[in-house]
């Protein structure tokens, strides 16, 4: 595997290659431009200096006054006018020069080597050193014509500076690549972390540890996956507590079902008891097949929003058909109920807004006070209906409301245990969701609840 690491490090090194050939390419272009014909010019007024000096002063000794000059510093080849040639300094690595440029020089030209030396050779045709990259002039001595070449020795000018610059780029670039390491390696780890914290995630530990103090992207990232984390603890929590939830739902009404065709099983009891047991076990069947109706129905609302099947149709008419069905139910519990219902219509689907109305009043029935009172009322303001289920039943703690629409969720468990079906909520918002609404709940411990609906007319 390519490690991040190892790209990072590779890629730096790689900028810095092609940085380095770049700039060589541009200092190089500098050089031939400008630099080149500058030093032409300066090593040529040298070289004119030198040969006027000779010229004026017939009384020195022409190699004694070469010799010292080339002390100082350059590279030098005398030609006599017959074709003998005196070498002064630092010997040249090549000393070819053709016949014609001497004998240029001798008729009194200036030859410049160094301008013309070959434009291929970039920079370091400044350092080659060949008798063809000088400046060439004519010297008059002692009634004599010769033709001097000179070039600065650069080994000698330049021998500590070579080496200083040499080391400061050595160890420039040894320190970038040392700091390079180090950094890569702190820049990296943080996301090794995180692969190490995905893997005990997906293993089920939910406790991971991350610094999500840093303050850039690796920080953020981290403390996004940290509040990821807690979702997903979260959510596994929802799942524990639905299995149990379910479980307990399923086990319930088996259990009476099984006690029940027991009891039936004794041939000596009642047809009157018989039949009180029978309608009990079918009681338990219903329970169970609201409870598995109600899954289903969250399962399929949940996998596509194509199940929705809108018309247009009279809410009104619905709720009092609905109340009309629960009314032995509210007679039952002593509750007082009281509406109004206008007739308004509405685009939806009446089959699942039937489901959020039923879940609605069975819970403001079902968590009601003996002698309580329930209020159902439908108003059109602008483009929604406003519908509301008011109870005076045992409400609910602000704790509580938070959590009623998450999926699985109940209140109390010990409360609840003859209710069908642990969804209904959820169902709820799901449903009113699909449709663009929205819904609220007001409530207060012992004192009531109020579910207020609003859905878009069209
Ligand atoms: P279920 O009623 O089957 O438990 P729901 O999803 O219908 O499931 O309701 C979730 C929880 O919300 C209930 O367990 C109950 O604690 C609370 N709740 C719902 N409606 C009311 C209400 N009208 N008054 C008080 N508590 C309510």
């Amino acid at each position: 595997m390519k490690t991040l690491y190892v790209k990072f490090i590779v890629i730096t090194i790689g900028m810095m290659f092609i940085s380095f050939i770049l700039a060589f390419i541009i200092s190089n272009t500098y050089y031939q431009q400008k630099l080149k014909p500058f030093n032409d010019q300066k090593n040529t007024k040298v070289a004119l200096d030198i040969a006027a000096f000779a010229e004026q002063h017939p009384e020195i000794n022409l190699h004694e006054y070469l010799k010292s000059i080339s002390a100082v510093g350059y590279q030098m080849c005398l030609v006599k006018l017959g074709g003998d040639r005196t070498f002064f300094g630092k010997p040249f690595r090549d000393k070819s020069m053709p016949i014609s440029t001497q004998e240029y020089v001798l008729k009194g030209n200036v030859f410049h080597g160094m301008l013309h030396f070959p434009q291929e050779t970039f920079v370091t045709g400044f350092f080659s050193n060949e008798l063809k990259n000088t400046i060439g002039v004519p010297l008059k001595y002692q009634g004599r014509t010769y033709a001097l070449f000179i070039r600065p020795d650069i080994k000698f000018l330049f021998n500590e500076m070579h080496i200083l610059f040499g080391w400061i780029l050595g160890l420039a670039i040894t320190l970038t690549i040392v700091m390079v390491l180090i950094n890569t390696k702190y820049l990296v780890k943080p996301i090794s972390n995180l692969t190490k914290a995905t893997k005990s995630l997906a293993n089920g530990d939910f406790t991971v540890k991350l610094d999500s103090k840093r303050h850039d992207e690796l920080g953020e990232l981290s403390h996004s996956f940290l509040w990821m984390a807690s979702k997903l603890e979260q959510i596994d929590e929802m799942r524990k507590e639905f299995i149990s939830n379910i479980s307990h739902d399923i086990q319930s009404p088996l259990s009476n079902i099984k006690g029940y065709t027991n009891l039936l099983e004794n041939e000596s009891i009642s047809n009157e008891e018989r039949s009180h047991y029978v309608s009990i076990i079918n009681g338990e069947i219903r329970r169970l097949s609201t409870l598995t109706k109600q899954l289903l129905l969250l399962a399929s609302l949940d996998r596509n929003e194509d199940i929705i099947k809108k018309k247009l149709f009279n809410v009104g008419g619905q709720l009092k058909e609905l109340i009309r069905n629960y009314q032995w139910a509210v007679n039952e519990k002593g509750i007082m109920l009281s509406y109004s219902l206008p007739n308004i219509e509405m685009v939806g689907d009446p089959s699942l807004l039937n489901t959020v109305w039923d879940n609605l009043l069975s819970n403001a029935i079902k968590y009601n006070k003996p002698n309580g009172s329930i209020e159902i009322s439908l108003d059109k303001k602008g483009d929604s209906v406003f519908i509301t289920f008011a109870d005076t039943g045992i409400g609910m703690k602000n704790t509580e409301v938070e959590r009623i629409f998450e999926r699985f969720y109940r209140a109390d468990m010990a409360r609840t245990r003859t209710v069908e079906g642990p969804v209904g909520l959820s169902i709820v918002k799901t449903i009113v969701d699909l449709h663009g609404g929205t819904i609220n709940v007001r409530s207060k411990e012992n004192e009531g609840t109020a579910f207020m609906v609003e859905l878009p007319i069209r």
